[in-house]
């Protein structure tokens, strides 16, 4: 069974404008009119305006093609009480966000609300092919709970380098046996759909700009603290990726010349000093020093220390934790400060495992950021927290593909 696609710019808008809800044929119009005026999110394309015989043409059209479904009438506004309309109920997207030690899948509607999500551990250095047959024994479980018959589109994200033009894993450091492996290619034959590809810290910006707290923003950041350091940037509600790809791969600036030595090779980046990976390292030197008898005792008991038991740790009061979270923070407040000088966001959002560090790290990051960037930049610039964790991943992944299937 084919699945049908927007066939001009104008239906692919109303599209992306029924993506956020329901609407009247008369707040399409005020929305796509000549006169509308440009507020909140912009649509992607330049040429979405339309007279009101042209918007209800559109709709009727998108009706015929199956993607959008009548939805009652709406209340009046002093007139004729206009029709409803809403993206077809039975349209689905399946989300696949591939972490480095677990894999979530999750299936949306045509709105990208989660359906049913479904999450396990599994590492991704046993390589593409065991990884995929987890991934597709998920998105078949889903199915057999009856959240689908047909997918409209699958969005995937990877925890590495991602070349958006092929679809590939380009020399993913945490992923052997991916490079340049043909992920968008397979899914989308396995699934019998298209399928769009991208690193995990832009599908999770996406996720923000969805239905999280980026969702009135144009212009942000959203930097992941995981096991490294990475920033989704958003210009004009779109992510900005680029000339081949790597935008936003902030690990590898350097913070100091004289600082430690990089798996990358450099010394002194960011990721050296903050991030999973380094954070681990240095409460282990913490516990086998003795300056911190929490770390220690923990260290004795599971025999390493990860990112999470500093957090434990700083919340319990721990001194050497606390200063650990606060040194990192203050890194990546230095390097954010320069980012926020030359990009002017709206929005810094910090998200990812060693977000779950919290306040203390939040506050330290907002310290030097407000200290070191200009008023100008600043004087409206929230520094925040993720809202939606755990789903920002697949509800981005879902954004991505239907940005891709929404438009023409
Ligand atoms: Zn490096």
């Amino acid at each position: 069974m084919k699945t049908n696609r927007p066939e001009n710019p104008h239906q692919a808008a109303l599209l992306r404008l029924l993506r956020d809800g329901p609407r009247s044929r008369a707040e399409l119009n005020d929305l796509t009119s000549d006169a509308a005026a440009p507020s909140g999110q912009s649509y992607g394309a330049s040429n979405w305006r339309m007279s009101r015989s042209k918007l209800n043409a559109s709709l009727d059209r998108l009706v015929d093609l199956g993607l959008v479904e009548p939805d009652g009438l709406a209340e009046s506004r002093g007139g004729r009480r206009s029709g409803r309309v809403r993206l077809s109920s039975t349209t689905r997207f399946a989300a696949i966000d591939i972490g480095a030690t677990s894999v979530d899948v999750a299936i949306t509607d045509g709105e990208l609300n989660v359906l049913g999500h479904v999450s396990e551990p599994c590492d991704i250095r046993t390589g593409p092919a065991p990884v995929l047959d987890r991934v597709l024994d998920l998105v078949g479980k889903l199915r057999e709970q009856g959240l689908y018959t047909q997918l409209i589109g699958a969005g995937i994200g990877v925890p590495g380098p991602v070349s958006f033009a092929e679809g590939v894993p380009v020399v993913p450091p945490i992923m052997p046996g991916w490079n340049r492996y043909p992920l968008r290619e397979t899914i989308s034959q396995e699934l019998g759909c298209p399928a769009m590809l991208d690193n995990d810290v832009n599908i999770m910006a996406l996720g923000e700009l969805h239905a999280g707290v980026a969702r009135q923003v144009n212009d942000f950041l959203l930097v992941k603290i995981g096991t490294g350091v990475g920033c989704g940037i958003v210009v004009d509600g779109k992510i900005y990726r680029g000339v081949s790809g790597s935008a936003g791969d902030i690990g590898h600036i350097g913070v100091d010349e004289n600082g430690p030595v990089c798996p990358c090779g450099n010394t002194g980046c960011l990721e050296a000093y903050f991030g999973g990976s380094a954070l681990a390292t240095q409460a282990e030197s913490a516990a086998r020093s003795e300056a911190s008898p929490y770390l220690a005792e923990r260290l004795a008991a599971a025999g390493s220390l990860t990112a999470e038991d500093v957090a434990i740790a700083a919340a319990q009061g721990d001194p050497v934790a606390i200063k650990l979270i606060r040194d990192g923070g203050r890194r990546v407040g230095q390097v954010l400060a320069g980012l926020v000088s030359f990009f002017n966001p709206g929005l810094v959002i910090i998200a990812g495992g060693v977000a779950r560090l919290g306040h203390v790290l939040l506050a330290e990051i907002r310290s030097v950021v407000y200290r070191r960037s200009l008023p100008l930049a600043t004087g409206n610039l929230p520094i925040v927290l993720s809202e939606l964790e755990d789903i920002a991943g697949v509800v981005g992944a879902a954004r991505l593909i239907s940005d891709h299937v929404y438009s023409s």
